[in-house]
């Protein structure tokens, strides 16, 4: 549905007070939404992937729309319990964070800590113990704060002539034969981490102050500990942010993202998030093999107490949501309008 006109329709809803009616309906209480918010900007982040980044101030507008509908925040875990055992409360949420960046740290839980909502962060840990900007995200930045300029040649990073930057195509491009020609190479995960410095060289990026501000870096084993300690609850999103199809790969990256997590938290990690929303059927025994006991996606929705606790939806926030479309996704009426979201991703490099 065009978006003027899902707009005016969730006005409508509204307006009419039929939003209102579902959120105290007993249907909604049957049901949990689970919002997912990715990166709050710490610089400008949110200029250039909207659909990942958000300003603190908006992350603080939504927390108030959740408190001024009425809904009811549970710990995940408690959520889930309640969602198939009956008992939700009306008009319940959960609230989760995708890949526990610093900018989690710095930005959201100040807010989370002002609301004294519960919140659980998909802890992804590769990057946590590197303490390196994530490799094709940074790549990406850098030519976009350059956009419009040309790229020298540079054979030493894969290409031999200029390359233009105008378009996010241009510089997707260059991003994508700069991760190929360092695996056409074999280089090892720490030589991949020095391309961004390589790149934003022939740019003239300051890279420097761009690493000291943490943009784009995952929080520390000590920045988990400490929050883990607040009542942050970390749990998996895999090592390396992915979900090889080989069971054994699949599994391994399960089985190191849980360990460090136990490590850095001392709590058993058993929920899961598919990293980039990307899941397939063959996943799920795995996950129950490996004693998962629920696995959230991308895919917008509300759960019921129909819903495969390895297949649960969520309502996936960004900017590019108004007031009103939130508040009608709080209230229930929200699925009656979606639509898919943008494909969200980040790779770390392979070892
Ligand atoms: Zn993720």
């Amino acid at each position: 549905m065009l978006r003027p006109l899902r707009r005016a329709c969730f006005g409508l809803l509204k307006g009419c007070g039929l939003a209102g009616m579902v959120a105290s309906s007993r249907w909604r209480q049957r049901r949990l939404i689970i919002l997912c918010y990715h990166g709050i900007t710490i610089e400008d982040e949110d200029q250039w992937r909207p659909q990942l980044y958000m300003p603190q101030p908006t992350l603080r507008e939504r927390f108030q729309l959740i408190r001024d509908s009425g809904c009811v925040v549970l710990p995940l875990g408690e959520a889930l319990t309640r969602l198939y055992s009956g008992s939700l409360p009306s008009r319940s949420i959960a609230i989760t964070f995708d890949d526990g960046g610093y900018d989690f740290y710095l930005r959201a839980y100040p807010i989370v800590g002002q609301f004294g909502f519960p919140v659980t962060v998909y802890q992804t840990t590769y990057y946590t113990d590197v303490a390196k900007p994530i490799l094709n995200l940074a790549c990406s930045y850098i030519l976009w704060r350059n956009a419009g300029s040309v790229l020298p040649p540079a054979p030493s990073l894969g290409w031999n002539r200029p390359r233009q930057l105008s378009t996010e195509q241009e510089r997707e491009s260059v991003v994508s034969e700069l991760l190929a020609f360092s695996e056409k190479k074999g280089m090892s995960g720490a030589a991949k981490d020095e391309l961004a410095p390589q790149l934003a060289e022939l740019v003239g990026f300051d890279y420097r102050q761009f690493q000291a501000r943490r943009i784009l870096q995952l929080m520390r084993p000590e920045e988990i500990h400490e929050l883990s300690t607040k009542g942050v609850d970390f749990q998996l999103h895999t090592h390396r942010h992915r979900t090889p199809d080989d069971e054994s790969l699949f599994r391994k990256e399960l089985r190191d993202n849980r360990r460090r997590l136990q490590e850095i938290t001392s709590h058993p990690a058993t929920h899961f998030c598919y990293p980039s929303g990307v899941y397939r059927r063959e996943y799920l025994p795995w996950l129950y093999q490996e004693g998962v006991v629920s696995a959230t996606t991308c895919e917008p929705g509300i759960a019921s107490p129909a819903t495969d606790t390895m297949l649960l939806p969520r309502l996936v926030d960004t900017t590019g949501k108004t007031g009103l479309e939130f508040e009608a996704w709080l209230s229930g009426t929200g699925p009656l309008l979606a639509r898919r979201p943008a494909s969200l991703s980040y790779r770390s490099p392979s070892r």
